[in-house]
């Protein structure tokens, strides 16, 4: 007994340390959380409550400090009343990472013992987590809208918390919110069947009729997990859904479901990978267009960017990627935002696998790992290309750790695992997998706590060639993770559909303003080729040699401008502002106001920043209240106008 706490405890430490919080979780952790908030969505505020169960891990402790953003903290007691008191202050000055809130104890606690404690404070709409949108801002116009999203060190703004994803803790909640202002509210939890004690009931009950919803999340969680989605929303099942879900506004329910009908079989074939599915049933949020990331895998109540829905099909790879996190970040989790590629890489890792199975098509999957490493390079590019930032190990010392946010982490760390994947082999690659998700269930780890089970997992099976896999997979481990810039290795993803989609843009260029004679291909292209041909009109206009003549008779054959799938249309328009096209800027203008997803706006505002600084900046102006605050925030910095911003 005494010998498994000490090797626990060596283990807890043995891992890295989270440098973007400022709560003293070593000391200390929590282990539930409960909230309470009422909801007032047309005031823009949340008056709430959060009450938490912290165990004592080091030796001794009289404070416990929080990370916050930007909340009003009233008072900090503990459950029995004792009023506690409390500090705030920034220990990073003029820094996104946010404040410190430091609640004095009554005493000193020793190792092992539990702390219940609460906190009364409110959410308004400074906060960089949640959006609160008017009923104007919506697809029906009938109810305000309210969404959240956490990832990565936003739940500070939700509530005070150790906002770190080395601390998993279950939650609960009770939502109280006016019917008029909401249909219907959802938490990345299951539906509570015991209602929860009231701590602060509505001042005006009389006067609105109020509703309470009980939510309940039995499984640890970090808390960037921690999501809610409030508004004129219903859940329906999707068609051929046992245990999946849609939520969205009522309009748009039909077509979403629809183009939904395959959810059920997207989860059998992650299934046939990995292993079964443990979380019960599955749910998917269709958000309002201004969510700012493509998908978000809350736990049972994934969120997505409606620019997934194409009409077509197209755009559910963002799907089986949130789906696949239920196992990759969900249930098996980074330590520490330097580690994120333990969530993404290994996600896209299995996003893909799932994908062959279920699609079939060997050549998509190698040009999705090509348009990926585009995306990569050139966010290695932004960043420079000796940037830590460029590695699989970003250092975020006191800064907000979205500003690493970036494809890295998905297509360099997926590269790294296909090149494991190929020393070890496909079956005993996929074999460790399984077994590394039954060690580490509910639990956050780092990347040497991977390279140490995979070595051991190997040994211990006594796969072939042992010690030469050992030998190759060492090799070049630290390369990968901390070398910036490209792999250190290369790996190979071409095939005939590269070369084809290649050789379409390389006939426009040739015909130089002219219909080449192939120029229907396009219509038979995989989606995935279809990127990959404007990827490359993209390059090429950087290069010069792309012009506006061939622009011009591009849209005249393919009605780019016009296009409705926004994975195509936001390549389209960066590509032709590079080029220097001023004669589409009021699409381009309609595209940044349409969509709030920052892969797709963000490269367009760079290209129209580039090529006329002052229209991008009157577009942003116009749309800039229709912006989710990370991506208003992510704009503002590209349009360089941070100092004129700060609040
Ligand atoms: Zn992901």
């Amino acid at each position: 007994m005494i010998l498994l706490v000490i090797s626990s405890i060596i283990c807890l430490h043995a891992y890295e340390i989270d440098v973007n919080t400022f709560s003293n979780y070593l000391d200390v952790q929590n282990r539930h959380l409960h909230l309470e908030w009422l909801l007032n969505m047309d005031k823009k505020y949340i008056n709430a409550s959060s009450s938490y169960s912290f165990q004592v891990v080091g030796r001794s402790i009289n404070k416990i400090s929080l990370d916050i953003y930007k909340l009003n903290i009233y008072s900090t007691y503990l459950q029995n009343g004792i009023l506690l008191p409390h500090t705030i202050d920034s220990p990073y000055a003029d820094s996104d990472q946010g404040q410190r809130l430091n609640i004095q104890l009554d005493r000193t606690y020793y190792r092992g013992e539990y702390i219940e404690l609460s906190i009364k404070y409110s959410i308004d709409s400074r906060s960089r987590s949640i959006s609160f949108m008017t009923k104007e801002q919506t697809s029906t116009k009938t109810m305000p809208y309210l969404f959240s999203q956490c990832e990565d060190a936003n739940c500070r703004a939700l509530a005070p918390l150790q906002d770190t994803p080395a601390i998993k803790q279950t939650y609960t909640a009770t939502i109280i919110y006016k019917d008029t202002e909401a249909q219907d509210v959802f938490m990345s939890a299951d539906e509570s069947k015991d209602q929860f004690k009231i701590l602060n009931k509505p001042l005006d009950e009389a006067n609105f009729n109020w509703k309470y919803k009980y939510f309940i999340q039995n499984v640890p969680i970090p808390s960037y997990l921690i999501a809610i989605v409030a508004g004129n929303i219903q859940k329906v099942p999707t068609s051929a859904g046992i245990r999946t879900f849609l939520v969205s506004e009522p309009d748009k329910i039909a077509a979403y479901t629809e183009e939904l009908k395959e959810m059920e079989q997207f989860l059998q074939a992650i299934e046939q990978y990995i292993g079964p599915y443990t979380w019960g049933t599955y749910t998917l949020v269709i958000q309002p267009p201004s969510f700012p990331i493509g998908g978000m895998e809350n736990p049972l109540l994934t969120f997505a960017n409606p620019s997934i829905m194409t009409g077509t099909g197209s755009g559910l790879a963002v799907t089986i990627h949130e789906m696949a996190h239920s196992w990759f970040g969900n249930t098996i989790t980074c330590v520490n935002w330097a580690n994120m590629w333990i969530n993404e890489g290994f996600t896209v890792f299995l996003e893909r696998k799932a994908s062959l199975i279920h699609y079939k098509i060997p050549d998509d999957i190698k040009l999705n790992a090509i348009i990926g490493n585009t995306s990569m390079y050139q966010d290695m590019l932004g960043y420079g290309l000796d940037s830590n930032f460029s590695s699989l190990h970003p250092d975020t010392t006191g800064l907000n750790p979205d500003d690493s946010f970036s494809e890295i982490p998905y297509e360099k760390g997926y590269q790294f695992l296909t090149y494991l994947e190929s020393i070890v082999g496909e079956v005993d690659f996929q074999n460790m997998l399984r077994a590394y998700l039954a060690q580490y269930k509910y639990q956050s780890i780092d990347q040497k706590e991977f390279q140490n089970f995979l070595l051991r997992y190997l040994y211990e099976q006594g796969v072939d060639d042992y010690s030469t896999k050992r030998y190759k997979i060492l090799e070049n481990w630290n390369k990968w993770v901390y070398s910036p810039g490209l792999p250190p290795v290369f790996l190979d993803f071409s095939t005939n559909k590269l070369t084809q989609a290649l050789d379409y843009s390389n006939a426009y260029i040739t015909a130089d303003g002219k219909q080449p004679p192939n120029w229907q291909d396009y219509k038979d292209f995989l989606h995935s080729q279809k990127q990959v041909f404007l990827e490359d009109l993209f390059k090429k206009a950087e290069s010069k040699l792309l012009k506006l003549n061939v622009v011009n008779q591009i849209d005249k054959d393919l009605k780019l401008t016009e296009e409705n799938d926004y994975e195509l249309k936001f390549r389209w328009f960066r590509a032709i502002l590079t080029v220097g096209d001023k004669s589409r800027f009021t699409q381009v203008a309609d595209f940044l106001g349409s969509v709030g997803r920052g892969k797709m706006v963000y490269p367009v505002y760079r290209a129209l920043n580039q090529l006329d600084h002052d229209f991008a900046v009157q577009t942003f102006r116009s749309h800039e209240a229709f912006y989710h605050p990370i991506a208003r925030n992510n704009i503002i910095n590209i349009l360089g106008l941070k100092d004129s911003f700060i609040q």
